[in-house]
C-alpha cells in the first residue's frame, strides 16, 4: 500500500504514559502503516494521520535532538516504545528514529520496553544487546493463521514475527508476546492460542493476553469491512482466560492478562524491580 510521509518537528519527545506499565511513552511517528482494523491508537492520535490511518504517517525528524536534551532533567523510569504507533513500521528503515532513541535512552539509564509486529527490530539486536537488562521486546501475535490478514492487513505475517522473536531470544534479549486483542469469533479458539503458547515456551517469553475493547472506530470498521459485530462479554472473557490459563499451565508458560500486569506493576514500588 502506498503511504504519504510528512516530516514534522516537535517540541517534546517523551510524554507521560497513560498506560500504568510505563512511566513515559515515546512515539517517533504519528500514524501507522500497519493499519490494523482493531487499532485503538488512531483514537489517541490527532489530525490527518488519524483520519487517514494507515495511509499517512508523520515523522518527528528532530526527535533525537529533543530527546537528548529532555532526558537530562527527567527522573529515570520505563519508556514504552511505542504506545500509539509501531516503532518498527517500514519507514523506520529509512529514518532510524527508534534505533537512535533506544540507544540514547538505555545509555541515559532508562528502561525501554519495545512493542512491535515487525521483523525490522532484528536490525537493532546490537543496540538491544548493549542495553542488556535495560530493554525488553514484545511481539504482538494475535494468531498464527492466515486470518491475521483480515484484522492486520498490512503487517508482517505471524510466521515472520515468530522468526523475529526466536532471533531476539537466541541473542539473549528479554522477550514477551502480546496475544491481543482476542476478538470473539476471530481468534478466540484453542486452535488459535496453542501455537502461540508453544512459541512462548520455546522462546522463554512471558505471554500477556488482552481482550478486544470495543471503540467506536474499530467497531465501525469491523462492521463495514468484515461484516462482524464482536461483543466481548464478561462470561466470554472468563471462558477465554480459563482456557488460556489451563493451556499455559500445561506448557509451563508464564501467562498473565493485561489487567494482571497493571496490578502487578502497581504493587511494586519500583517498576524497574518488577522488570528484573
Ligand atoms: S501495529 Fe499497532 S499501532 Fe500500528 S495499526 Fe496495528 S495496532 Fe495500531
Amino acid at each position: 500500500m502506498s503511504i504519504i510521509v510528512k516530516e514534522i518537528k516537535v517540541k517534546k519527545a517523551l510524554s507521560k504514559s497513560g498506560l500504568p506499565e510505563y512511566d513515559y511513552a515515546l512515539n517517533p511517528y504519528l500514524g501507522c502503516q500497519h493499519g490494523c482494523i482493531y487499532c485503538y491508537a488512531r483514537d489517541f492520535t490527532k489530525g490527518e494521520p488519524a483520519i487517514k490511518w494507515g495511509e499517512v504517517v508523520y515523522v518527528k525528524v528532530n526527535l533525537i535532538e529533543v530527546l537528548s536534551s529532555e532526558v537530562k532533567g527527567l527522573r529515570r523510569g520505563v519508556v514504552g516504545l511505542s504506545t500509539i504507533t509501531d516503532p518498527y513500521q517500514p519507514i523506520e528503515s529509512k529514518y532510524r528514529l527508534s534505533r537512535r532513541a533506544l540507544s540514547l535512552l538505555c545509555d541515559s539509564g532508562f528502561h525501554v520496553s519495545v512493542q512491535t509486529k515487525s521483523a525490522l527490530v532484528i536490525r537493532d539486536i546490537d543496540v538491544l544487546k548493549q542495553c542488556g537488562e535495560m530493554a525488553d521486546v514484545g511481539l504482538t501475535i494475535t494468531t498464527m493463521s492466515d486470518s491475521y490478514k483480515l484484522i492486520e492487513p498490512n503487517t508482517p505475517p505471524p510466521l515472520v514475527r515468530a522468526m523475529t522473536i526466536r532471533k531476539l531470544a537466541k541473542a539473549g534479549v528479554k522477550t514477551w508476546i502480546f496475544l491481543g486483542p482476542i476478538i470473539p469469533g476471530i481468534n478466540d479458539s484453542r486452535l488459535n492460542y496453542e501455537p502461540i503458547i508453544r512459541l512462548a515456551k520455546e522462546t522463554n517469553s512471558q505471554l500477556i493476553i488482552d481482550r478486544f475493547r470495543p471503540r467506536e472506530t474499530a467497531v465501525r470498521l469491523m462492521r463495514t469491512k468484515l461484516n462482524i459485530n464482536p461483543v466481548p462479554t464478561n462470561n466470554w472473557w472468563r471462558r477465554v482466560v480459563g482456557e488460556l490459563t489451563q493451556l499455559c499451565d500445561s506448557y509451563g508458560v508464564n501467562c498473565i492478562t493485561e489487567e494482571d500486569e497493571w496490578r502487578s506493576r502497581r504493587r511494586n514500588n519500583s517498576i524497574l524491580d518488577y522488570l528484573k
